[in-house]
């Protein structure tokens, strides 16, 4: 599915380069559900970013999907980015403006499929995640379990490859970091990959892999003998 080798990221230069990533190894099989930890600054959103066609590596290889993403071109990437990476942010980056329904269908903007067609298909993705019948509501009249449930919709939309999610649960009170570890296990039994960056062991304990990064390594990599059910 995923498979990365000797990964550098680098910010900056000179005197003032950081080396995000060094020299990462790593490979992820379709349908895995990933948590990956470690300290603030240890690399974790680089990684993120990296693996979802936001921000290119610095060196190294990176294969998603039986696509070479280094030697991609920018529309090529986010062509990529679009058809094959579903995102979730901690922040939710909803927009404000649009409904909950508006906001699920953005990502099909590019999509082939007619008006009525990213509608249907926006209004399912929406029911999967049990708001059907907020779809008219603006994220400001949803809580922030809600909003987050919206921006799983909005990334499962043009079904994904992979789903990655940055800290997905870390604005959210423990009821709602309940509800989005269930959907995420739900995904994960139908056959997604998902990879979750936290730092809540709790969350943690729902994913069957775990990996952590510090420094810009890998330090750990090991598997839950018991994943915490939902
Ligand atoms: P984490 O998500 O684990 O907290 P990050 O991936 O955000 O860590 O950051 C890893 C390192 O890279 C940190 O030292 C951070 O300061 C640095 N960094 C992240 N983004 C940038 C950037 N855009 N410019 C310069 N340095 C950055
Ligand atoms: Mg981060």
């Amino acid at each position: 599915m995923l498979e990365i080798q000797s990964l550098v990221k680098d910010y900056g230069e000179g005197e003032i380069l950081v080396r995000a990533l060094d020299h990462i190894d790593l490979k992820i099989n379709e349908g895995e559900m990933v948590a990956i930890i470690g300290p603030s600054g240890s690399g974790k959103s680089t990684l993120m970013n990296v693996l979802g066609c936001l921000d290119q590596a610095t060196e190294g290889i990176y294969e998603l999907d039986g696509v070479t993403v280094g030697s991609l071109s920018e529309d090529e990437l986010s062509e990529v980015r679009n058809k094959k990476i579903g995102f979730i942010f901690q922040s939710f980056n909803l927009l404000a403006k649009l409904t909950a329904l508006q906001n699920v269908e953005l990502p099909m903007v590019y999509a082939e499929a007619g008006r009525k067609e990213r509608k249907e298909m926006a209004m399912n993705a929406l029911e999967k995640v049990s708001l059907g019948d907020r779809h008219h509501h603006r994220p400001n009249q949803l809580s922030g379990g809600q909003k987050q449930r919206v921006a799983v919709a909005r990334a499962l939309v043009n079904t994904p490859a992979i789903l990655l999610a940055d800290e997905p649960t870390g604005n959210l009170d423990s009821k709602s970091t309940e509800d989005i570890l269930r959907l995420f296990q739900a995904l994960h039994r139908e056959g997604k990959t998902i990879l979750i960056v936290t730092h809540e062991t709790e969350v943690a304990k729902h994913c069957q892999r775990v990996i952590e990064i510090r420094d810009g390594k890998i330090s750990k990599d090991y598997y839950n003998k018991e994943v915490t059910q939902k």
